[in-house]
């Protein structure tokens, strides 16, 4: 397969996709270590060990469900959902052959929008957000957050984009591009980075800032609803789902969710049984105990 998908891009697609990866987590974790935003309150090591689990059984899942489903011929990459759309002749683009930097655009401004528009649904959707809630479970946010996502939901979201794909008729090389920008752009919107506010007002027009998107892991249930985007800021503007900053400000607010301010979040095991936990025997006494005795 990898040497089809060569013939069809001129690149190595799992070779740039890994290696881009691993250069935009290093350079995080580097800023990070030199302008940290926000004290941890966890040991990184604790978080990362999970956190990197998390992403390890994300592939494990994937592997599991591609076999079964290449059985099938499913195009059910993104990337092999472009091809498998050109070849049968399949998608608007593929009828309109409008010019190609007008499709790749557009494709982008689409793919864009459908992702934000799935992370709303996964926050309004009680069954979604059982699967979302492990990403928001994380107590501190740092780059190891932007991989933090519960295999199950990891699999909806493939099905959901390779499904824009076949629809837009989306070019290949412009899939692998976007899968690139939006993974760089979440390593880079949940780093635990300041970035100078000049440098934040001239970006967070266009695309989403560590800044903006930190409002959107605070406790606050209203916060926590706001700030969808993941590359392009601009769909929480239209849609009137933007906060600017957070109420308490960056440093006092807390992360996480408010009914598990206790350790399960940072432990691997909890993290992945956590959607099929009942909602309501939850972990809500430390917090409880804590703003009682506050009183
Ligand atoms: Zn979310």
């Amino acid at each position: 397969m990898e040497s089809s998908l060569m013939e069809e891009l001129g690149f190595n697609e799992g070779a740039w996709r890994f290696g881009s990866f691993v250069l935009i987590l290093a350079t995080m974790v580097i800023l990070e270590a030199l302008m940290p935003r926000r004290a941890r309150r966890h040991s990184r090591i604790r978080r990362w060990v999970t956190n990197f689990g998390i992403l390890l059984s994300s592939y494990a899942t994937i592997a599991i469900v591609m076999l079964v489903l290449t059985t099938l011929a499913a195009p059910i990459t993104a990337l092999l959902a472009a091809i498998y759309a050109k070849q049968w002749g399949v998608g608007v683009f593929n009828w309109l052959g409008w010019p190609i930097w007008l499709e790749w655009v557009l494709a982008f401004i689409i793919l864009d929008f459908v992702i934000w528009g799935q992370h709303w649904a996964t926050h309004k959707i009680p069954v979604l957000w059982r699967l979302h809630r492990v990403h928001h479970s994380d107590h501190d946010l740092d780059a190891s957050s932007a991989i933090r996502f519960h295999p199950l939901e990891i699999v909806l979201s493939i099905f959901i984009k390779a499904a824009a794909v076949i629809i837009i008729g989306a070019p290949a090389v412009l899939v692998v591009i976007f899968e690139g920008v939006v993974n760089g752009t979440a390593l880079f919107n949940h780093a635990n980075l300041k970035l100078p506010l000049w440098l934040d007002r001239v970006v967070r027009p266009f695309l989403v800032t560590p800044d903006m998107h930190r409002v959107h892991h605070s406790i606050e249930e209203g916060e926590t609803n706001s700030n969808y985007g993941f590359a392009l800021s601009i769909w929480d503007r239209i849609f009137g789902t933007y906060i600017d900053q957070p109420a308490l400000g960056h440093d006092k607010m807390i992360i996480g969710l408010k009914e598990h301010q206790n350790d399960g979040p940072q432990q691997f095991v909890w993290s992945m049984i956590f959607p099929f936990r009942n909602i309501k025997t939850s972990d809500k006494k430390p917090i409880e105990a804590k703003s009682q005795s506050d009183q």
